[in-house]
């Protein structure tokens, strides 16, 4: 499918006429009719929820709007914590599915009152120790080991990952938390990443179903919600093709109906922690050609660099460019399209085949709106960006203003030239 930038030339030249380049911008409109659409894909399960990843865009205007739209966090560090407590996102609103947790991130997730998902089954013991008691409401983190298989082969490799008990934990976890008092129980699994498939959910959901229906018979709890965590993904590349949520909605209800209802489970709330499907399609990167360099290839400089958006760089993920105004023009030319950085991998793509591409130009990169600005860091002392809001009313808002050098020379104030600095 031929991706096309939800914002035109014309528009991007009035937003830099007061916003700098680069900038992320995310789209108030995709991202309502998108969470809409999930919530009705998955109406037939009266608890359903989804729970934003907060990781993904840790933006509280984002947060907002998702809020209204129904959903509640998932948030794994203190910090997300209390960005989800500062959105008026709390209690059971919250799911805090964290790994190698420290104490401190416990006791906010508890003084929240968030539902708690416990990575490992000696987070048992630590978890009482540190908050003094174990929630009602619990939830273990499952991870079957070996490898994920859907029908056109394996998808992912479960039993390299760092998270989530072993099936026999998960037993002994819930006898134990049962033992302790803890009364609904809720279990979890992340198995595979940016699945492009409508089969990834209808696939985690038997197992995860089955194993529910196993553990209740077993130890006698009552499960009370199973949460299909993050996953689904996003066609990145034009040829691929997008998931369809209202076909992997009815894939969970069909396996709902197969496994759970017979067990007399018809009650189990579906949950889900999806970032990159609620938001990674409606935010792009806009940056500026600002160099040309004939070399032994042809590169174009920008003015944005890996730390704005470092998924190329770190695990050469394709994104995605337009040359905003050119979105018609063949695309006849071969660039290496280059950040500043001193590293040779700060490239947003590689012998990309885009039309000519001129200095001053806008280059919008797409589907930067989730795993996009939160993963940005300073090297090179380079400063975030900001972070602009395409309102539903054609408004755009400043919803994350750009790093100062005051920002970047904030944490040295404990040193004399640190001050000076600032
Ligand atoms: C990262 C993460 C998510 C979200 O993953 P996406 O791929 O963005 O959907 C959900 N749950 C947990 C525990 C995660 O670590």
């Amino acid at each position: 499918m031929k991706k096309v930038p939800f914002v035109t030339k014309e528009q991007l030249e009035e937003i830099a006429k007061v916003y700098p380049t680069p900038f992320h911008l995310y789209d108030e409109k995709g991202i309502r009719a998108n969470a809409k659409a999930l919530r009705e894909a998955f109406s037939w399960n009266p608890g359903y929820k989804e729970y934003f990843a907060v990781k993904a865009t840790p933006n509280p205007f984002l947060m907002e709007i998702l809020k209204e739209e129904g959903c509640g966090c998932d948030c794994s560090s203190y910090t997300e914590l209390m960005l989800s407590d500062a959105v008026g996102v709390n209690g059971h609103d919250i799911m805090f599915s964290s790994n190698d947790t420290p104490e401190e991130d416990f006791k906010l997730a508890d003084k929240l009152g968030a539902i708690i998902n416990l990575d490992d089954i000696t987070h048992i013991d630590f978890l009482e120790k540190t908050i003094g008691h174990i929630p009602e409401t619990i939830s273990c983190r499952f991870n079957p080991g070996g490898v994920f298989l859907i029908s056109n082969g394996i998808m992912d490799n479960p039993g390299d990952a760092k998270y989530g008990m072993t099936t026999e934990q998960l037993s002994e976890a819930f006898r134990i938390l049962k033992e302790k008092g803890a009364k609904v129980f809720g279990i979890h699994a992340f198995l595979a990443s940016n699945t492009v498939t409508n089969e990834y959910y209808p696939v985690l959901a038997k197992i995860l179903f089955e194993q529910a229906v196993k553990l209740k018979q077993e130890t006698g709890v009552h499960i009370g919600f199973i949460n299909l965590s993050g996953g689904i993904g996003i066609p990145y590349r034009p040829e691929q093709e997008q998931n369809d949520i209202y076909a992997i909605g009815e894939g969970v209800r069909r396996v709902y109906e197969e496994v759970l209802v017979p067990a007399g489970m018809g009650d189990v709330a579906i949950y889900t922690e999806l970032g990159r499907y609620m938001t990674g399609p409606y935010g792009c990167l806009v940056t500026k050609a600002i160099h040309e360099k004939h070399t032994h290839k042809e590169y174009v400089g920008v003015d944005a660099c890996a730390v704005n958006l470092m998924r190329p760089a770190m695990y050469g993920a394709y994104h995605h460019i337009t040359v905003a105004g050119k979105e018609n023009e063949p695309c006849d030319h071969m660039y290496d399209v280059a950040g500043s950085l001193c590293e040779n991998n700060d490239k947003f793509a590689i012998d990309r085949m885009l039309p000519e591409i001129e200095k001053g130009d806008y280059l919008v990169i797409h589907d930067t709106g989730a795993h996009g600005f939160s993963m940005g860091y300073n090297y090179n002392g380079k400063l975030k960006s900001a972070e602009l809001l395409l309102c539903k009313d054609g408004g755009v808002k400043l919803i994350r203003r750009a790093e100062t050098p005051a920002d970047y020379f904030a944490t040295f104030d404990c040193f004399e030239v640190g001050k000076k600095l600032i």
